[in-house]
């Protein structure tokens, strides 16, 4: 395990100089072979260039990076390690403020988070913060150099987390660590939310996951799979049954629908059901595992966000021709400019400003084809983007024999429909108090995408950092 620095002495030690050594690029595998397997799509850093990349951040005084993270990571600090050679360090740094950094590193939309503040950005290229989040992690991961988990005496308070995603990982972990003692509650039947089953192996390898989950076991929280609250105990039950206090991080999986003719036909799936199928439940390897396969030859995605990426080049690395249909144009897609340009490489076929507006079925109700209506961008809409409008006479059909819907996530709501003192928003995201988290039920907290609705991994985290010392305090008084 590498602590002190050794190499990398060529490196010019002026920021001047510094600010001269280009970003270095991620090693990625081929796009003609990946296309074809499930593996990591980018390979990570080697050591020699994390620190030449570290080696580039001019360590400002006042880091914009910084204020461009949600956690307000102390980037400078984290870099410095890893410029210096002491990679366990740097993940030390890192895990004062997130719980999952080998999972942010790999999966937050860092291109307009914290790198778009880096100073370099100005009038070059930022520094890398997202790969060198990730390969300080892997490092320690790999290395067995991860920092020892702080440790208080038991307080003997007990709390009930409801969600094992980022948001109830995250106080799962705070908690466990000031000496609480915690149990999770999960319905599916592996932990880690979204992490698990929506987002593709070929982004975010599940043993990193399970790493993180193995890790919170370890620390002493209990975990509960197939345990779905609101249909096994309430949260009333739960505080009835002794636990001091509740927390809620069921997540936004309820999809939206189009709602357009045909869309209950065989071979429509929304993203969710499609992902979790290829992820959680392993169709991605049948028949090694028995879940019944997507037989998708011909898939056609509807959407422009992370989702629809993940959604459609699952399908293809399935074996499928896969097609975007969007309504809107390329600049107004709401996906990581990453993952758009590595679906095109891979060979997922994209129409643009194309709206679908009936799926189209053979006398078995079987999907066959996606009729979509030509559009073309009107006036600014309330979002500041173009509105699109359809050209009329257009209609034409993409042949399809698989539809994914992948047009939103809304918040699953099981457990507000069963604790009538938790007051929810119109939009059914559960209201809390943005200082505490606290719902309108006292002993009961929440965060994540339960309260802000489909967003990110790390906003989830930063506000279930929040809840997690509200509720210490909680337990304190
Ligand atoms: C396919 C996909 C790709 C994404 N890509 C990215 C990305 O690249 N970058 C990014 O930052 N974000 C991405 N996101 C969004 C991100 O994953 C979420 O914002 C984040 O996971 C929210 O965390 P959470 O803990 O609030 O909820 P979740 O991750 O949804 O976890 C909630 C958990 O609660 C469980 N649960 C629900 N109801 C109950 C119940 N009644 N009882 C017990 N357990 C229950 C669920 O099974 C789930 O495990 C993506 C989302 C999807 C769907
Ligand atoms: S803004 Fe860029 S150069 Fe400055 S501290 Fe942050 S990462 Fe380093």
């Amino acid at each position: 395990m590498k602590s002190t620095n050794e190499s990398v002495s060529e490196v010019p030690q002026k920021a001047k100089g510094r600010v001269k050594i280009p970003r270095q690029p991620m090693p990625e595998q081929d796009p003609r072979r990946r296309r074809t397997n499930f593996e990591e799509v980018p390979r990570g850093y080697s050591e020699e260039v994390a620190m030449l990349e570290a080696s580039r951040c001019i360590q400002c005084k006042k880091p914009g990076c910084v204020q461009g993270c949600p956690v307000n990571i102390n980037i400078p600090a984290f870099i410095k390690e890893i410029a210096e050679g002491r990679f366990v360090q740097a993940l030390g740094k890192l895990k004062e403020y997130t719980a999952l950094p080998a999972v942010c590193g790999r999966v937050c939309p860092q291109e307009s988070q914290c790198e778009s503040r880096c100073i370099l950005g100005k009038k070059g290229e930022p520094v890398a913060i997202g790969r060198l989040e990730r390969f300080a992690a892997d490092y320690a991961r790999q290395n067995n150099g991860v920092p020892e988990n702080r440790h208080a005496s038991p307080t003997g308070k007990k709390i009930a987390v409801v969600g094992a995603g980022p948001a109830g990982i995250t106080v799962a972990g705070e908690l466990v660590s000031r000496g609480h003692e915690v149990v999770m509650y999960e319905a599916l039947h592996l932990a880690g939310g979204v992490l698990m089953y929506g987002i593709p192996q070929f982004r975010l390898p599940k043993e990193i996951v399970q790493y993180e989950i193995n890790s919170l076991k370890n620390q002493g929280v209990t975990i509960h799979t197939d345990y779905v609250i609101g249909k096994s105990e309430t949260v009333d039950q739960l505080l009835a049954m002794g636990f001091d206090a509740v927390f809620i991080g069921t997540g936004a999986g309820l999809p939206s629908f189009l709602g357009i003719e045909g869309e209950n036909a065989t071979g429509v799936f929304s993203a969710n059901e499609f992902l979790t199928r290829a992820n959680l439940m392993r169709a991605i390897d049948f028949p090694r595992f028995a879940t019944s396969p997507v037989q998708a030859h011909r898939a056609v995605t509807v959407g422009g966000g992370n989702v629809a990426m993940d959604a459609a080049r699952t399908a293809l690395r399935m074996g499928a021709e896969s097609t975007i249909v969007y309504r809107r144009s390329r600049e107004e897609m709401p996906a990581r400019g990453e993952e758009i340009h590595h679906a095109e490489e891979e060979g997922v076929n994209f129409h643009l400003l194309t709206n679908p507006v009936r799926i189209v079925t053979d006398e078995n109700n079987q999907v066959t084809g996606v009729e979509c209506l030509q559009m073309e961008l009107g006036e600014p809409d309330s979002s500041g983007r173009r509105r699109p409008v359809p050209v009329e006479g257009s209609e034409f059909i993409v042949p399809a024999d698989t539809v994914i819907i992948a047009i939103g996530n809304k918040p699953n709501p099981l457990v507000p429909q069963t604790s009538p003192e938790i007051q929810t928003s119109k939009w059914g995201t559960i209201l809390a108090n943005e200082e505490t988290m606290m719902t309108s039920k006292p002993g009961v907290f929440a965060a994540g995408d339960i309260v802000s609705g489909a967003a990110t991994v790390i906003s989830a985290m930063g506000q279930g950092k929040i809840a997690a010392g509200a509720i210490h305090s909680y337990l304190s008084k």
